[in-house]
C-alpha cells in the first residue's frame, strides 16, 4: 500500500514547471475532435505514458451518436485586395471556425462578416468556436480586426479536408493489487487553449507518469479523449469496464489562477465526492462546491442514467467562469505553474485518500488505553504536529467500532486524512488496533 503521495514528496517536486513546459509543446497544435493535432498531442503525451492511442472509423455508431468524418486543416487565410493575409490561421489557429468546411473563393465584405465570429466587448481576443456537426465555413477574430475590414471583397481560403477517417483517443491502465478502478480523464479536443484543455492533459501525464512507479491498492485508468463525442465512443466500447470504476475525476481548468472548485458526482455523497471535500476541507484555504448539473465537461456522460458513475470533477475556476475562457486569452500567460502544482496537490491528497482509507477497530473498547506507558502521549516532542497527531490518537482509537472508516473519522474530526492515517499506523504498530480487511471502507 502506497504512502508516498505527500507534499514533500518527489512525486510533487519540479511537478508545476514541468507541467507548464509540456503544455508549451502542446499549445501550437491545431487540436479539433478528430484529425492530426490531436493524434499528435497523443503523440506528446505517449512519449511520456505509455498510452495506447485507438482509432474508431467514421461512421461508428456509439449509442445515439456516430463518429463523424474527420477534420484536417493545413492553412486558411483572409486576404485583402493588396494580397496581404489580414486574418491568418498560421499566426493563431483560433482563426478558423473548428470543423470548418474548404473553402475558396472571392467573397463581398458583407458575405464575410456572415462568417466572421467575434466577442464584441472583447476588442482583442479572438473566440474560440466550433462548428462539429453543422457543416460550415467560417473565422474567428478580434472585433479591433473584423472593424478594419474594408476592402469590398476577400480571398478566402480554408485549406482542410472533412472526410472519413477516424476519432483518435489515448487510454492508459496502471494495474494495482484489485481490479476495481480510479478513472481519470481529461479532454483534448481544444487548440490553443491552455486551462481548458492542455491544464488538464498535462496535469493528467503527470499522474499516470509517476502513478505507475508506485504499489496501488486500486488500478488507475487515464483517459485522454476528444470531449463529448470521445466519452461517448469510450463508454460505448467498454461497458464491461465500468463496472469496475469505483471512483472517478473529470480533470480540466487546473491552472488558472482561481480557488479550487469541486463539482460532485451525480450521486452526490460517493466516496469521491467524500473525499475530494475531506482534502478541501482541511487545507485551509478557500474553495467552493458546486452540486451536479448535466452541463459541463464529460461528467455529463459518466454520470449519464444509464452508467451513474461515481466521477466528480476537480478545476480551478470551472467552466465559463472565467472571461478568458474559450478566447485566445487563455493562453500560456493565464495559466501558472504554481497553480498546477497546487492543483496537482490535490489530486495527489484525495488519490492518497482513496488509496489509504480503511476501517480499523480499536482493541481497546473500553475506555481508553494507556497511550503515556506507551510513549504515544506526550512523547511526540520532535514532530511537528504533535499535538494533532496525539488528537488523532484519540479520535481513531474511539471512532474505531469496526463501522467507521478513516474518511468518516476526518468527517467527523476536521483532521487532515495524512494525520489520522499517521495516528492509525502508529496504532497498529502500538498493538493498539487493527484493520479490517478492505472492502470495509468508505
Ligand atoms: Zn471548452
Amino acid at each position: 500500500m502506497t504512502s508516498a503521495v505527500r507534499k514533500d514528496d518527489p512525486l510533487l517536486s519540479g511537478a508545476g514547471p514541468w507541467m507548464y513546459r509540456f503544455m508549451e509543446v502542446l499549445y501550437p497544435y491545431c487540436r479539433s475532435i478528430t484529425g492530426e493535432g490531436t493524434r499528435e498531442t497523443l503523440r506528446r503525451v505517449a512519449s511520456h505514458v505509455p498510452i495506447e492511442i485507438h482509432e474508431v472509423p467514421s461512421g461508428t455508431q456509439a449509442f445515439d451518436w456516430t463518429v463523424p468524418q474527420e477534420w484536417n486543416i493545413r492553412d486558411a487565410y483572409i486576404k485583402n485586395r493588396a494580397g496581404e493575409r489580414v486574418v491568418d490561421f498560421k499566426k493563431s489557429n483560433l482563426h478558423v471556425l473548428n470543423y470548418s468546411t474548404p473553402f475558396r473563393g472571392m467573397v463581398p465584405l458583407e458575405t464575410l462578416r456572415e462568417h466572421l465570429y467575434t466577442l464584441p466587448d472583447k476588442p482583442d481576443w479572438i473566440p474560440y468556436r466550433t462548428s462539429y456537426y453543422k457543416e460550415n465555413w467560417g473565422f474567428c477574430a478580434s472585433p479591433r480586426k473584423a472593424d478594419s475590414l474594408r476592402d469590398k471583397e476577400y480571398e478566402i481560403c480554408i485549406d482542410a479536408d472533412l472526410k472519413d477517417g477516424n476519432l483518435t483517443y489515448g487510454e492508459y491502465l496502471v494495474q494495482g493489487s484489485t481490479d476495481q478502478e480510479v478513472l481519470l480523464s481529461c479532454h483534448i479536443c481544444h487548440p490553443s487553449l491552455c486551462n481548458d484543455n492542455l491544464s488538464g492533459i498535462a496535469l493528467t501525464a503527470w499522474i499516470a507518469r509517476h502513478l505507475r512507479e508506485m504499489k496501488l491498492r486500486y488500478s488507475y485508468r487515464f483517459l485522454f479523449l476528444p470531449g463529448t463525442i470521445g466519452a461517448i465512443v469510450w463508454l460505448s466500447r467498454n461497458e464491461n469496464i465500468v463496472a469496475n470504476i469505483r471512483h472517478g475525476l473529470v480533470v480540466a481548468c487546473v491552472g488558472d489562477p482561481g480557488n479550487p472548485t469541486y463539482k460532485k458526482s451525480r450521486r452526490g455523497n460517493a466516496e469521491i465526492d467524500r473525499a475530494v471535500l475531506l482534502a478541501l476541507q482541511t487545507r485551509g484555504s478557500d474553495y467552493s462546491v458546486r452540486e451536479f448539473t448535466p452541463y459541463g465537461y464529460d461528467e455529463r456522460q459518466y454520470c449519464s442514467p444509464g452508467f451513474d458513475l461515481p466521477i466528480g470533477s476537480l478545476t480551478r475556476t470551472p467552466h465559463g467562469g472565467y472571461p478568458e475562457y474559450h478566447t485566445s486569452a487563455d493562453n500560456l500567460d493565464l495559466v501558472r505553474p504554481e497553480n498546477l502544482a497546487d492543483s496537482l496537490s490535490i489530486y495527489l491528497d484525495v488519490i492518497n485518500i482513496l488509496e489509504s482509507n480503511s476501517t480499523y477497530v480499536s482493541l481497546c473498547q473500553k475506555c481508553e488505553p494507556q497511550l503515556g506507558k506507551r510513549g504515544l502521549y506526550g512523547a511526540l516532542g520532535g514532530h511537528p504536529d504533535a499535538g494533532k497527531v496525539e488528537l488523532a490518537l484519540l479520535w481513531v482509537l474511539n471512532m474505531s467500532d469496526g463501522k467507521n472508516s478513516l474518511l468518516d473519522i476526518g468527517e467527523r474530526s476536521g483532521l487532515t486524512f495524512r494525520c489520522l492515517r499517521e495516528a492509525a499506523d502508529l496504532l497498529v504498530e502500538n498493538g493498539l488496533l487493527t484493520k479490517l480487511p478492505s472492502g470495509g471502507a468508505g
